[in-house]
């Protein structure tokens, strides 16, 4: 028994492992806790091993000659051996990725990437303490909502706003505290399903409202709400048609008329219009609905996102009459569907852009990978291909600058068609027999240190450069270059 106790004692002690250069460097950069755990976790395996063998003699009452002799790692084997442990554990889950696919607003990839302003202001209120409900001024409790309602009432002209979780969050609190056990109007030709399950219907039962359709799928006519109007009617809702547009033999009630049939009847007119647009977009090829226009028009209520084309963080905005708005910031659900403190500081350093509308495209990256010119984008497709002709270890695959055609994406705009450039990557003739794949080049390249996402066509794998950044572009190398090491 004394030799295992000799051993046990012999197992390095944490600190002393943990005092290893190459193993405290790693605690400094990543946690500290999770390498002593690491190294105790290899120390309590020893200690195991050690008392089971001596109780495996205890019992049997004698030695069984060298598979019982241990050999106890000295503290800088176990530091080498943690190390290695943690060295290999996957990092984060949610991890950064280059998003070459030229889905603008790739919902998979965390649609809208906030301009550099916002990212800042978003960090600074998860570190620091802020006002976030507190009134500087008066030294009492303060509203979430003040942050960003001023702004929204000046970019959209709207008497009061609101920001909420998400567009889904400002639909669902509107029609619960707007038309609860009323009937709400909607054309069956904007029964809008978006990706991801949002329905009208649904959303309109989960809020306690009633569901009147009216028209038809190509045509409702304003006689058709004017119809549909009873005592027990709550509200006259547009949805936008996002995702999908109907052509042909059409016609569609305009906002201008639902607000004649609003003032004739005393209802209000809520407009879900799904992409928040501040200006319009028309000469880019975006057909999409701009938010003070609507208002104009007379919308009582616009709901929009905050992260399809206005280009700022996950969050839904409620802006126009105060009476209306007033009734959702009091709707208990308000508390459930409200906005964090990173979300309000981001949105409001996005909508500070916009109150100058040239540097809002200048520096909102959704707008400015929106209305990126052909030209430009043909320019670093063209100068990454040399760069990447005179990189080590691209042998086997052939480079090339493709037109290429993109898309706002977010379900927004769903006809428009973006002119793009791209860098198609494919095996090299004469290499095809040596197994080189555009299907495991694509694998090798969500499997890099810093996955690239992007799309396979006509044999050929296709790069876009609109949705890469250009402050993106050696990562982009780097990570090519390890997945074609790789094949
Ligand atoms: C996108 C969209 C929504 C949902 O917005 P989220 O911000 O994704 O919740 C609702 N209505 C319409 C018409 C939309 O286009």
């Amino acid at each position: 028994m004394d030799d295992y106790r000799e051993y046990l004692r012999s197992i390095p002690k944490v600190d002393e492992v943990m005092k290893i250069k190459k193993l405290a460097d790693l605690a400094e950069q990543g946690s500290r806790t999770e390498a002593v755990e690491t190294v105790r976790s290899l120390t309590e395996k020893l200690r195991h091993q050690i008392l089971r063998a001596a109780a495996d003699t205890g019992t049997n009452g004698q030695k069984s000659g060298d598979s019982r002799a241990f050999c106890i790692p000295t503290a800088e084997e176990l530091a080498e051996q943690a190390a290695a442990l943690l060295e290999k554990q996957p990092g984060a889950h949610l991890r950064r990725v280059i998003n070459a696919t030229g889905v603008v607003l790739h919902t998979n990839l965390g649609r809208a990437v906030l301009p550099e302003t916002a990212v800042r202001a978003a960090a600074e209120a998860a570190g620091f303490s802020s006002n976030l409900e507190y009134d500087l001024d008066n030294g009492t409790r303060g509203s979430r909502h003040a942050h960003v309602e001023e702004i929204l009432k000046k970019i959209t002209g709207a008497e009061a706003a609101m920001a909420v979780n998400n567009n889904a969050a400002a639909v669902l609190l509107c029609l619960s505290a707007i038309a609860a056990g009323k009937e709400v109007i909607v054309s069956r030709g904007e029964e809008v399903e978006i990706g991801g399950a949002f329905r009208v219907p649904d959303i309109m039962r989960q809020s306690g409202a009633i569901l009147k359709e009216i028209g038809t799928t190509n045509r409702t006519k304003p006689e058709d709400y004017r119809d549909a109007v009873t005592e027990n009617t709550g509200a006259l809702l547009k949805v936008h048609k996002s995702n999908y547009r109907i052509v042909g033999f059409t016609r569609e009630t305009t906002l201008q008329e639902l607000k004649e049939i609003g003032q004739e009847t005393g209802l209000p007119v809520l407009y879900d219009m799904g992409s928040g647009l501040f200006t319009d977009l028309g000469r880019f090829g975006i057909d999409e609905p701009v938010v003070s226009a609507a208002l104009k028009a007379g919308a009582d209520l616009v709901m929009f996102s905050g992260d399809k084309l206005l280009g700022g963080p996950q969050a839904g905005f409620a802006v126009g009459k105060k009476e209306l708005i007033d009734r959702m910031k009091k709707h208990p659900l308000a508390r459930a569907v409200r906005v964090d403190k990173m979300t309000i500081a981001a949105a409001e350093a996005v909508l500070r852009l916009y109150l100058d509308p040239e540097k809002a495209m200048r520096e909102i990256p959704a707008l400015r990978q929106i209305t990126a010119g052909e030209d430009s984008l043909r320019a670093r497709a063209e100068a990454f291909v040399k760069s990447l002709e005179s990189s080590a270890g691209t042998k086997g695959w052939r480079f090339a600058a493709e037109p290429c055609e993109d898309k706002p994406g977010g379900g927004s705009a769903p006809a428009a068609v973006l002119k793009g450039y791209a860098v198609t990557v494919c095996p090299e003739e004469e290499s095809s027999g040596s197994g080189n794949t555009p299907e495991q080049l694509e694998m090798a390249l969500r499997q890099a240190a810093l996955p690239v996402i992007c799309r396979i066509a006509e044999g050929k794998l296709w790069l876009s450069f609109r949705t890469v950044r250009p402050e993106e572009e050696d990562r982009l190398l780097e990570s090519l270059l390890e997945a074609t090491a790789r094949q």
